[in-house]
């Protein structure tokens, strides 16, 4: 409540300083709808803080947008992924993800559910079965739903939440309620999208309004998605429960709704503090207060960059959760307009990596997976790698590097750079989130090399071009479920560019871009020995003849990919010579009449994918390998490490 009259201050303040009146109000955003709105929730709900269960009904009203008529519907119940050791999320996970694992399996604490009491339409109950596993459920209806028809589904459920070890659950007196209400799945032509909840997926649904109203203890801050919209008289009390209050919360053209609460002064007030237009709400940890500058600067950071290469982030909030410590599972996640983003307390090297790229990458989910909203269980790279890659760009012109100091720099995409080639190879782009080879794996191709492959690309169409692409694909395709064929055709549309090789050897290839020099020669050219006259041979001491010297450089694809390269030398004689290899053989010997004294490979930089650039340089004078060189080789080797924690 007293967070509400903050707002309301700091509302009537920046009004008097001139920013003008708003375009919307807390029951109202947009005067034109931004999404299709085929998917829309009214959500009555109670939290019983004690046992960490919730009651709760919904009206889901659904408009069949495909082409068929459909007489069945399933529900996402993705609490059920931790009702026990069955599910095929604990299957696949073995009970760990994300840098955190399952605490205490044989207490009932730690699991939990979701469970449909009745679901309801045009007065009649509805029957139904278990999907994939009980994290889906199919619904049968009464009659066949046309396309462009809307539906009402009653529905009432409960849920229990899980000790948090992914995404949602409780860990002391924290509660993250993510994935907690039944979920309608995504029709698409004549078909259902709705896969089980996986270990190593995320998900997809589609965009409507949400209101909520949710009872909880009074003594609770709330953290949520959108607007509250009964702060201006009083949060009310709960007629039936004498120490709840009812919060009404409110969001438009989202596709999810989350929540979160903790009985803290600090939640109770949470820091609000506007930037360009967004209320953006803070929900700190008490330990970190001191690295509370540094977690807004990467917001405010983050909405400054996507609104100058995508578009202006359309909500009046944002709200940015500082995960308490021991609720690590629920920590670098994203819901619409909710962000749940750790800090520090003690952080002497100031690392960019918590608070600053954790926050700005979750921010940029906003965008690629609240906004434009691919389907994150089939092309998990088109949220996750193109954010990853935003929040290099981000970090990179906020902050220059991740970690540096007089000596050396770490570059803002290098933990992406060493856990692509940890496995480069396992999976294509293309793979199901949850059909890669393994965790490492989905983290390598969601994250990892949809980074590295967003640089390939860049290096090859220039940075304004690609700066184009992106801007032109995030606004054309937001609210609408872009797949990766969208975004091939846009790239190429707007750069004029034909593109098939590319798709072919980066993003539907598991080839890797590996070429190196083999070596270089240099040998004395003599002449002499036996030599035929007419009075016979006659023999002549062998002794140096010009050129005197000539020099030779051997150079080997060891990679898969065939792709021509340039190669750049200079000679004793001080001649500098560029050559091009087309690369079709596994390696290739240049002479020149000098030896060579320097050499580079792929002088230009047209391969950011290149593997191994203390390889693709040559000189003939030895190398002093110093601070620069060995401190890169150390974070080499943890990159792999630190990206398998999946950070975000
Ligand atoms: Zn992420």
């Amino acid at each position: 409540m007293r967070r509400h009259m903050v707002a309301a201050l700091v509302l009537l303040v920046a009004t008097g300083l001139g920013a003008g009146p708003r375009t919307w109000t807390p029951e109202k955003w947009f005067d034109k709808a931004k999404s299709p709105r085929i998917a829309n929730y009214r959500i009555e709900a109670v939290l019983d803080f004690e046992h960490k269960t919730l009651e709760g009904t919904e009206t889901l009203s659904w408009r069949n947008t495909g082409t068929a008529p459909t007489q069945e519907l399933p529900l996402h119940l993705y609490l059920n992924a931790f009702k026990g050791p069955q599910s095929l999320f604990v299957k696949e996970s073995g009970g760990r993800l994300r840098s955190d694992h399952q605490d205490r399996p044989a207490e009932a604490s730690s699991w939990g559910y979701c469970r449909l009491l009745s679901v309801r339409m045009e007065g009649r109950e509805l029957q139904g079965h278990v999907g994939e596993d009980e994290t889906v459920h199919w619904l049968r209806l009464p009659r066949a739903v046309a396309p462009g028809e809307t539906i009402h589904l009653e529905i009432t459920w409960e849920n229990r939440y899980p000790k948090v070890f992914a995404r949602s659950g409780w860990a002391g007196d924290f509660l993250m309620s993510g994935q907690w209400f039944p979920k309608v799945g995504v029709y698409q032509g004549d078909r259902w999208n709705c896969h089980a909840y996986h270990a190593n997926t995320e998900f997809f649904a589609d965009f409507g309004v949400y209101d909520v109203a949710l009872s909880l203890p009074n003594a609770l801050g709330l953290a949520h998605t959108g607007t509250q919209t009964n702060f201006i008289t009083e949060i009310e009390k709960d007629p039936k429960r004498p120490l709840n209050v009812i919060w009404r919360l409110h969001a438009e053209d989202v596709h999810d709704f989350a929540w979160a609460v903790m009985p803290r002064e600090s939640w109770r007030k949470p820091a609000m503090h506007e930037y360009r237009g967004v209320q953006v709400f803070y929900y700190i940890d008490d330990r970190h207060r001191g690295s509370f500058q540094r977690q807004r600067r990467a917001v405010e950071n983050a909405l400054r960059w996507s609104e100058e290469w995508y578009f202006k982030y359309p909500y009046p909030t944002l709200t940015v959760i500082d995960t308490p410590e021991q609720a690590e599972g629920a920590d670098g996640m994203e819901y619409p307009t909710l962000i749940t983003a750790g800090s520090v307390g003690f952080d002497p090297l100031q690392r960019r990596l918590e608070p600053e790229q954790v926050t700005v990458h979750e921010f940029g989910h906003q965008f690629f997976y609240g906004m434009l909203a691919s389907n994150e269980f089939e092309e998990p790279w088109l949220d996750e790698g193109i954010n990853t890659w935003f929040t290099h760009k981000a970090l990179e012109r906020t902050y220059h590097s991740l970690l540096s100091s007089r000596r050396f720099r770490v570059s803002t995409d290098f933990l992406e750079w060493g856990g692509y080639w940890s496995l480069p190879s396992a999976d294509p782009l293309t793979r199901f989130g949850f059909k890669t080879l393994n965790a490492h794996s989905y983290s390598v191709t969601a994250y990892g090399k949809a980074t590295q492959v967003l640089n390939q690309l860049e290096a090859m169409l220039g940075r304004p071009v690609m700066e184009q692409v992106m801007r032109t694909y995030a606004q054309e395709m937001a609210f609408r479920h872009p797949t990766r064929q969208d975004f091939k055709r846009i790239a190429e549309r707007v750069s004029g560019r034909d593109l098939s090789a590319f798709w072919r050897d980066f993003v539907e290839g598991t080839e890797v871009l590996d070429y190196a020099i083999r070596g270089a020669r240099t040998q004395e050219v003599t002449q002499g020995g036996w030599l035929f006259s007419e009075k016979g041979p006659v023999f002549a001491a062998p002794q140096p003849a010009a050129p005197g010297r000539v020099g030779s450089i051997t150079l080997e694809r060891k990679g898969g990919l065939k792709v021509p390269i340039t190669l750049w030398v200079r000679l004793e004689n001080r001649e500098e010579q560029r050559l091009v290899w087309d690369g079709q053989d596994r390696w290739i010997t240049y002479e020149f009449n000098s030896p060579v004294v320097a050499a580079v490979l792929d002088p230009d930089g047209n391969y950011p994918m290149l593997k191994d650039r203390l390889h693709a340089s040559y000189t003939s004078k030895p190398v002093r390998r110093g601070f620069h060189y060995w401190s890169h080789l150390v974070w080499g080797t943890v990159a792999g490490w630190l990206q398998g924690c999946g950070i975000g």
